[in-house]
């Protein structure tokens, strides 16, 4: 059957922009460099909530090394635009002293989010922090961020679809849309 390329998420209208097969077969290429680059490795996965369940989901069951999951829950955006303010929410449960993690993020925009989280998670000693994101916006970076997976690189334009939500809504699309 035919998906809507037009759909509609509360007030707001949103064009697709990512197919599901861009996203499949870009998410199969970093889950191939990641298991190239922690072959021997033990990395603990950390999913960041709520917008990363779907990509994290499907990216693990691409990942061929021996890893953990857990899922940590922060907060930087109400509605269509950044707050700036930062909650934990959902603490990490699990012990990451001398692992490498790999934080799995649905998006970075300004960086902020991923930039508190790092710092949170160093606290705990940690062997290597590495960003694994399925979008980035680089025009709308804020702070110096080492992004080592990035599925794709988009414009400055708020999306949903794919995990990704407005107000809670349009998460459960298979492609992702783009407001218009
Ligand atoms: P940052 O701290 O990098 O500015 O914001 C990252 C968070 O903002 C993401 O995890 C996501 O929750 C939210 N966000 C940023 N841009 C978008 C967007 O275009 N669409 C949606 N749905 N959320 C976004």
């Amino acid at each position: 059957m035919q998906r809507s390329r037009i759909i509609k998420v509360k007030d707001k209208t949103f064009a697709v922009s990512i197919s599901e097969r861009t996203l499949k077969g870009q998410i199969k290429r970093i889950a191939e460099q990641i298991n190239r680059d922690y072959e021997g490795k033990k990395p603990v996965f950390l999913a960041v909530l709520n917008g990363s369940f779907i990509f994290a989901a499907d990216l693990l069951r691409e990942i061929d090394l021996p890893c953990e999951i857990s899922f940590v829950k922060l907060a930087s955006y109400q509605g269509t635009s950044s707050t700036g303010t930062i909650r934990e929410v959902i603490g990490l449960g699990i012990d990451i002293t001398n692992r490498p993690v790999i934080i799995l993020e649905d998006i970075v925009d300004t960086g902020l989010t991923m930039a508190h989280m790092i710092d949170t998670l160093k606290k705990q000693n940690p062997a290597s922090i590495d960003i694994c994101t399925l979008l980035l916006k680089p025009s709308k970076l804020q702070v110096k961020l080492d992004v080592r997976y990035c599925c794709k690189q988009i414009p400055d334009d708020f999306v949903v679809g794919y995990g990704l939500d407005y107000d809670g809504f349009g998460r459960n699309t298979k492609d992702i849309y783009t407001i218009i």
